[in-house]
């Protein structure tokens, strides 16, 4: 039986830009942003009918529309893809003053999970990170989010940033715990190419963590999360018992998922497809009632496999070997040997039982050892 599909929707525009953000996003128009809304809803309205496991708001920053035209949009996917009463309905916020007011209103237009990019508790990393709000803000919202009715709320974290200690480090991973919320999760900086902070890497690369402060900054969230009793399910994630983003486990079990919006990615049939990164071309697509522009590729043999094992891989439970045989027909132990006996070797994967998981190491290394896996 096919799975059902995870449904995401990107909202790209955010009330300012962060100098370190590669996501297809734009500042707040009110003009462009109506216009967006409505191609949003054109799309929708022709997209494939597929049956839906969870909804996701992403960004940019979802919460700079009203809750009613988020709601507006959670009911036609309702409508469209059969999304079950109870499903999980994420929507990512940014922690603004402005945003208090608006969390009665998401949680009855639908949404059950709030996402909340925090990045740090510490002013002065906030500012050199060009976030507006202060750990007081963040404060509120959680607050907020409870009198509203949220019962699953989830803090981002940035480790890596300019200036960051373990001990301001420690500092912020102790103020998410404080909080009381119920899922974690915990991104190294990146520096993408074409924002302001690859300009500023390529003129001081010594103002950034280098890999040895990026891997004690990131042991240290591991001890700390754990010590507080969250899992830590995937690389980047750790949750209370019973609150794993139903959402992103589906992306890495290699289910489907249907991307809705400017920028998005979908997975359906074995085809993964990405619609263009421009805002205009995109609107007019949809609007038009064309096709949306954009790349596909079919996932076939090798590539595919590759490709489930990454994603799987990136899990605690790691690469289930009975449950590969069973879905894609093949022995994972046997078929990638040289690549797992090297991993092995070499301290940063665990073989046997069943299973292939990455060690500690091999967690904060995952790209490099899942990249062995897809160049095979
Ligand atoms: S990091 Fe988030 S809030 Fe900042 S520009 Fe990117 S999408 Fe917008």
């Amino acid at each position: 039986m096919t799975p059902s599909a995870g449904i995401y929707v990107h909202l790209p525009f955010c009330p300012y830009i962060c100098p370190y953000c590669d996501f297809a996003k734009w500042a707040w128009d009110d003009a462009k942003a109506a216009r967006y809304l409505d191609a949003l809803h054109a799309e929708l309205a022709a997209a494939p009918h597929v049956a839906a496991r969870t909804l996701f708001f992403g960004g940019g920053t979802p919460t700079t529309y009203r809750p009613e035209e988020i709601g507006s949009v959670i009911d036609a996917v309702r409508a469209r893809f059969a999304l079950p009463a109870d499903a999980e309905v994420s929507v990512e916020a940014n922690p603004d003053p402005s945003l208090v007011a608006k969390l009665a209103g998401l949680r009855e237009a639908g949404a059950n999970r709030l996402s909340v990019g925090v990045q740090s508790f510490q002013p002065a990393e906030l500012r050199v990170l060009g976030r507006r709000h202060t750990p007081a803000d963040v404060e509120d919202v959680v607050r907020g989010a409870r009198e509203a009715g949220f019962g699953n709320v989830s803090l981002d974290l940035i480790f890596g940033a300019p200036g960051q200690t373990e001990e301001s480090w420690a500092a912020s991973l102790d103020a998410a715990i404080g909080l009381g919320v119920e899922h974690v999760s915990c991104y190294g900086l990146t520096i993408e190419e074409g924002t302001p902070y690859a300009t500023w890497f390529a003129r001081d690369p010594s103002a950034f963590a280098g890999e040895s402060l990026e891997a004690r900054l990131y042991a240290l969230a591991i001890d700390r999360l754990r010590a507080a009793g969250f899992e830590h399910y995937e690389i980047s994630n750790w949750a209370r018992p019973g609150f794993r983003c139903r959402h992103n486990a589906g992306y890495w079990r290699n289910d489907p998922y249907l991307g809705l919006g400017v920028g998005a990615a979908s997975y359906l049939d074995g085809v993964r497809s990405t619609h263009t990164r421009e805002l205009g071309a995109y609107a007019q697509a949809a609007l038009g009632g064309q096709p949306i522009p954009g790349e596909s590729e079919q996932l076939e043999g090798p590539a595919r496999v590759g490709e489930a094992i990454m994603l799987a891989l990136r899990t605690a439970e790691g690469v289930d070997t009975n449950r590969f045989r069973e879905r894609y027909g093949i022995d994972v132990l046997e078929t990638y040997r040289g690549v797992v006996d090297d991993l092995v070797a070499a301290g940063v994967l665990v073989a046997g039982e069943g299973a292939l998981r990455l060690t500690e190491r091999g967690r904060f290394v995952a790209n490099d050892v899942c990249g062995a896996f897809l160049a095979d």
